[in-house]
């Protein structure tokens, strides 16, 4: 079972720099969605999955999101997990949401990461990290047409952590507890999906 990290954003093989989005105090999305996946490429490989993608340090932009895509296509990776998070004009826009291209396969793994995010961060079972409840807004799963969901000849899920433009989901994105969470959920929700499938 191979699964591609795609972390959003980076310094740019091109030669352009791209950030991502910047949140209030200057935290960059590129930032976290490096640290997310090698996070979650950790534990991925410890429940016994194959990592593509992420592994490469693969600094990105959008010309070479492209290659990403292709690169996940000949690999042959069976999951591809874009990491991100989301921004807004307005400061008071906040919570998580995953986005898929529309096939059942995809549609499960982005629900099943929301239900996790839900338990370990916004007060199931283990919703309390450093003695606080994260109110984290489930937005939902939703369907889309971005060409990383679907040019990818796999299952493809794009996850928009929370919103970086918020000062509140900020400061949460900068603790490497949340981040650790946000890895735990997002790997247990595969191993959910998966290992049921005996992947
Ligand atoms: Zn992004």
């Amino acid at each position: 079972m191979k699964v591609y990290l795609d972390p959003g954003h980076g310094e740019g093989v091109t030669g352009k720099p791209d950030p991502g989005a910047v949140g209030p105090t200057g935290l960059t999305e590129n930032t976290v969605t490096f640290d997310l996946a090698k996070r979650l490429g950790h534990l991925l490989r410890a429940k016994g999955y194959q990592v593509l993608g992420a592994t490469l340090a693969a600094a990105r932009d959008d010309e070479n999101l492209n290659e990403a895509i292709a690169s996940a296509n000949t690999q042959g990776a069976d999951l591809f997990i874009s990491l991100h998070c989301n921004a807004s004009a307005s400061p008071k826009a906040r919570g998580v949401e995953t986005w898929h291209g529309g096939s059942t396969s995809a549609q499960v793994v982005a629900e099943a990461i929301l239900q996790r995010i839900g338990e370990q961060l916004a007060g199931g079972k283990g919703a309390w990290v450093q003695g606080r409840r994260y109110p984290l807004v489930n937005r939902g799963a939703k369907k889309s047409r971005f060409a990383v969901l679907t040019n990818t000849r796999m299952p493809a899920v794009l996850v928009e952590l929370a919103f970086i433009s918020n000062s509140q989901e900020e400061a949460w994105l900068k603790e490497r507890t949340v981040r650790q969470q946000f890895a735990q959920a997002i790997a247990g929700a595969i191993d959910d999906v998966y290992r049921k499938k005996g992947a």
